[in-house]
């Protein structure tokens, strides 16, 4: 592991960062219609490059079977974007003749696409990419609506509120574009890339940019604040301060159910025999498409306000490491838990911290935060989940069990040999999980930096330093089997 530059080794002008910003398009009946053909064009050139490659192996396999020798196979085709593009704009005129209504960059998104897929493909064969095995790629379906704009004129419009896309021309935002305007106009931003889609029922324009960005230090720079993530509460944090669990999905369950009923009444499509959806069925369904991504965009709403308050006020930040895929399996709390989004706030934590020049700290998942006293460190044998106060047997602290918990994540820094840390300033990522980096175990004793934990007296793997301090955590194969992670 590379040695975290320290924060203070930041360029004056701010840390560069790929950035996406999302707009919601307000385009004409007739812009719409552009769009969806894009997309089609997109989907058709994908297509196209997946049966010519396939084509090709096919070709290839039935050659060996015949005992033709290797060397006078029918060659491989390239699969890069480059020689599938070029193959494209030599094959256009046959396969596409109407190829000229749509912009080449439509076409040159689905070949791009097809060809990543195929090397992802490739490289997961080899075993060189992480995660699940991949099967050959798919055929894309008229259910994936996207394009993705890479050269040419593309942008925002002159307007507050206008995106300028090739050959659509220029289409109104639901939202006005200033922030992004003055960071283009002030050159702390460029566009990378433009991609339209359509989700949820709705139009988007989402760019790719690279900002240089500099984010307020925060502004207590040497507080913890431990966060719990509760199932009652969104968040408790060791202050005290419980952040209330807004539940816009409890709260509209009863509206869902009204739409899904309107819906059900209608004629829908027919998948088996090929039965189109009725004009009443389509508007009863986009309507409860739109409130599900309106409730997604509630929670998130919220969840953004929070980890930017959280990242702008504490140097360090410390949050338990859930088995969210076990939880969401479980299936009485899961739909609460999908309600507070707690992947999607560790993930804001993650990158907030890393803007702000901040410390994210995730405790290990078998660390006991609820059933520890915050105040004499006594670690309880049982503890219910119905039980919401803590009340410790020893020195008889009663407190409010999620604040507890957040007290004993808060007070893991102090113990600084026992926990880990997720992120470092300066932009040194290690992604949880990732090998090697560190964990926290055992309980929150006052340990001296860079030693030992008394609780895991045989030692942690590796140590490593931040801004001076000296962190060690186990390595992940040194850790118990049944410690397996879950798959994110
Ligand atoms: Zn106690």
């Amino acid at each position: 592991m590379s040695e975290p530059s320290s924060s203070n080794d930041r360029p004056e002008e701010g840390t560069r960062q790929l950035q996406a910003y999302r707009f919601a398009l307000e385009p004409t009946h007739d812009q719409a219609q552009a769009l969806r053909s894009h997309c089609g064009a997109t989907r058709f050139a994908y297509n196209w490059g997946r049966r010519k490659v396939l084509a090709n192996w096919a070709q290839r396999a039935a050659e060996a079977s015949y005992g033709i020798p290797d060397d006078e196979l029918t060659p491989w085709i390239d699969q890069s974007a480059y020689s599938l593009r070029k193959a494209w704009n030599a094959e256009k005129g046959t396969v596409a003749p109407w190829w000229a209504e749509n912009s080449k960059e439509a076409y040159s998104s689905g070949i791009a696409r097809v060809a990543k897929a195929f090397s992802n493909y490739g490289a997961s064969k080899r075993g060189t990419r992480t995660g699940a095995r991949m099967g050959v790629p798919a055929r894309k379906k008229h259910s994936h609506q996207s394009f993705t704009v890479t050269t040419g004129s593309y942008g925002l419009g002159d307007g507050s509120r206008q995106v300028k896309i090739p050959r659509i021309g220029i289409v109104r935002t639901g939202e006005s574009t200033r922030k992004l305007a003055r960071r283009l106009r002030n050159g702390t931003a460029r566009l990378a890339n433009m991609t339209l889609s359509w989700r949820g029922g709705r139009w988007w324009v989402s760019f790719t940019v690279a900002v240089r960005r500099n984010d307020p230090k925060p502004a207590r720079p040497d507080a913890v604040v431990g966060v719990d993530t509760g199932v009652k509460a969104l968040a408790v944090l060791s202050t005290g301060e419980i952040v209330a669990n807004p539940k816009h999905y409890q709260k509209t369950q009863a509206l869902r159910r009204r739409l899904a009923r309107a819906r059900s009444r209608r004629r829908g499509p027919d998948r088996k025999h090929g039965g189109e959806p009725s004009r009443r069925w389509e508007k009863a369904n986009a309507k409860a498409n739109r409130l599900e991504h309106r409730v997604t965009a509630m929670r998130r709403d919220g969840l953004h306000k929070l980890t930017t308050r959280l990242t702008h006020e504490y140097g360090t930040i410390v949050v338990e490491d859930l088995n969210i895929a076990g939880m969401l399996r479980n299936r009485c709390l899961s739909k609460a838990i999908w309600s507070a989004g707690f992947s999607t706030l560790r993930h804001q934590l993650e990158y907030k911290t890393d803007w702000c020049g901040g410390r994210l700290i995730t405790a290990d998942r078998w660390y006991p935060s609820s059933k520890t006293c915050s105040s004499c460190k006594a670690v309880k044998a049982k503890l219910a989940l119905g039980e919401r106060v803590f009340r410790c047997d020893h020195c008889g602290l009663v407190l409010d069990r999620d604040v507890n918990a957040a007290r004993n994540l808060a007070a893991l820094v102090s113990t600084a040999s026992c926990v880990g840390t997720v992120n470092m300033p300066a932009g040194n990522r290690v992604r949880p999980g990732s090998p090697g980096d560190g964990i926290a175990t055992g309980r929150p004793e006052t340990a001296v930096a860079g030693q030992p934990c008394r609780s895991n007296p045989a030692g942690h793997g590796t140590t490593h330093s931040v801004n001076g301090a000296k962190f060690s955590g186990t390595r992940r194969d040194e850790r118990p089997k049944a410690a397996s992670r879950p798959h994110w």
